[in-house]
């Protein structure tokens, strides 16, 4: 298990699949995977090799109507509910579900695009870390994958901490709730901005000034308010 697919809890991610390229709400997400997922298990045929393309021009043709971030970027209908209680989202196609290990070529992307793709946060040396903290945090699926494809706050918040000069345990384990606490807010600034998880950092974050800016373009005055907090507990 990973961080797309955490061992605990019944949340997942799907982030990478382009779900967030669309403009919706976050029970708007919700509703078209139960949609899709509805759909798919009731067109498509393991043992019907092409019951996976019709399946994938019906989605395409429902769905082009709803508004994109990025035109370019492709979503995947066969990003669906994976669990019989519909909470985990997976891709629906995928070998351990098919039995066929290039399945996902049916996918605009490819079985090697899909196989192959790790995002900044699963490749981050505290992926373990995340995925732990991110399942707490998390009340769905959506809102899982908005953190786990949030990959620059993420990166930005373990900045912070080296130059306060706090170690990164610290910040898992005596600032959980604070951490936490910011993640929360985070939650509410981020379902405006549909990540993908291939957003590019162009900051270094190379000091606090830089930092505190970033914090205070995404996070409003909560910002400030969350330092003020944090410094009384962490006096420094
Ligand atoms: S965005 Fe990252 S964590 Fe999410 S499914 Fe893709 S690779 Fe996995
Ligand atoms: S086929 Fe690829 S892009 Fe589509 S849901 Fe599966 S893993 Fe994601």
């Amino acid at each position: 298990m990973s961080l797309c697919h955490p061992e605990v809890g019944n949340v997942s991610c799907g982030a990478c699949c382009g779900l967030f390229n669309l403009k919706l709400q976050p029970k708007e997400f919700k509703t078209l995977l139960l949609e899709r997922t509805s759909e798919f298990q009731s067109t498509v045929d393991f043992e019907v090799r092409h019951t996976f393309p019709i399946y994938r021009k019906e989605r395409e043709t429902k769905e082009v109507f709803i508004p994109k971030k990025d035109e370019m970027t492709y979503n995947c209908p066969f990003l669906g509910y994976v669990d019989s209680a519909k909470q985990r989202i997976g891709c629906m196609i995928h070998p351990i579900f098919t039995g066929d290990p290039k399945s996902q070529n049916f996918s605009f992307y490819g079985a090697s695009i899909c196989q192959a793709y790790d995002c900044k946060n699963k490749e981050s040396a505290l992926a373990d870390l995340w995925e732990t903290f991110f399942v707490e945090v998390a009340k769905d699926s959506v809102e899982y994958s908005f953190l786990s494809a949030d990959h620059i706050f993420s990166s930005a918040i373990e900045r912070y901490f080296q130059l306060i000069h706090l170690n990164i345990d610290s910040m898992f384990q005596e600032f959980r709730l604070e951490l936490m606490d910011l993640f929360r807010t985070r939650l509410q600034t981020s379902a405006e901005k549909n990540f993908t998880s291939f957003e590019i950092n162009y900051e270094s974050f190379s000091d606090l000034e830089v930092l505190e800016d970033y914090f205070t373009k995404e996070l409003g005055d909560f910002w400030k308010e969350w330092k003020e907090g944090f410094s009384k507990k962490n006096p420094g």
